[in-house]
């Protein structure tokens, strides 16, 4: 009796070691499987724009992401503050604001970006994040007064210690934000107000900062409140020229 027994026994226990075997393997595959889904959901909820924390590091900057990696801070002219420029009509009622514009492109510049790969934050006029802010990059979007006038214009730091990186910004949107939008620059309406922008003083002194004026609310309507797309693909393209050094803006 005890030999039968013995010889199952003896049988069973390779059958158990290969059943453990199949048994660890397949909990491997499990969580592989876990992962990928996890992954796959990340860069699709990316690709769908929305803020997703960690994938920006695990991406490489190339021609599928050329922001990955990359910490951009976008102030939202007037947000939170006040409604900048006014247009109205013959009431005296306003038609358009300058802070819905700029919330408008800055949301669709920041779904772009993200859908490139950066971390993307967005940022009230006065934002307490500002404050010693290290990032990649810093813009603020504004727009211009209703006048009758076309153009964009772009200003960086009067005072600023990074003055070739920054010029190397503004040397992109002069590429990047007047091909796409089609604007012309509008130079001469660059004030202190530009130059001596306050987020300046209040971000880290190594991170590069510009002020963008994206159009005025008067002669550039049409392009800011119908065609915002076009408007925040022009910003983003900039951003992304500036990302990327080893393309170096034509002179
Ligand atoms: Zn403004």
């Amino acid at each position: 009796m005890a030999k039968p027994s013995s010889k199952s026994r003896s049988k069973a226990k390779p059958k158990s070691k290969r059943g453990g075997l199949l048994h660890r393997l397949q909990r491997i595959f499990n969580l592989v499987r876990f992962l990928a889904v996890l992954l796959l959901l990340l860069i699709v909820g990316r690709a769908a724009g929305y803020a997703l924390p960690g994938l920006a590091h695990l991406t490489r900057r190339g021609r599928w992401f050329p922001a990955a990696g990359a910490h951009v801070a976008l102030i939202l002219g007037h947000a939170g503050s006040d409604t900048g420029a006014i247009c109205t009509d013959p009431e005296g009622r306003p038609t358009v604001t300058e802070a819905a514009i700029t919330r408008q492109v800055g949301e669709l510049v920041a779904q772009r970006l993200r859908r490139a790969g950066a971390d993307v934050e967005l940022l009230e006029e006065y934002d307490p994040r500002l404050e010693g802010l290290r990032a990649d990059l810093l813009l603020s979007l504004h727009a211009d007064s209703c006048i009758d006038a076309s153009g964009y214009k772009a200003a960086r730091s009067q005072e600023s210690r990074i003055p070739g990186v920054e010029d190397r910004l503004l040397a992109c949107i002069d590429r990047e934000y007047a091909t796409v939008t089609g604007l012309p620059p509008h130079p001469n309406t660059v004030t202190h107000n530009m130059t001596l922008y306050h987020a300046f003083r209040r971000v880290d002194p190594e991170t590069p900062a510009a002020i963008l004026e994206m159009g005025f609310l008067g002669g550039d309507q049409e392009l800011l409140t119908e065609r915002p797309e076009v408007v925040a693909q022009g910003v983003a393209e900039s951003i992304l020229c500036f990302l990327n050094p080893e393309e170096p803006p034509a002179p």
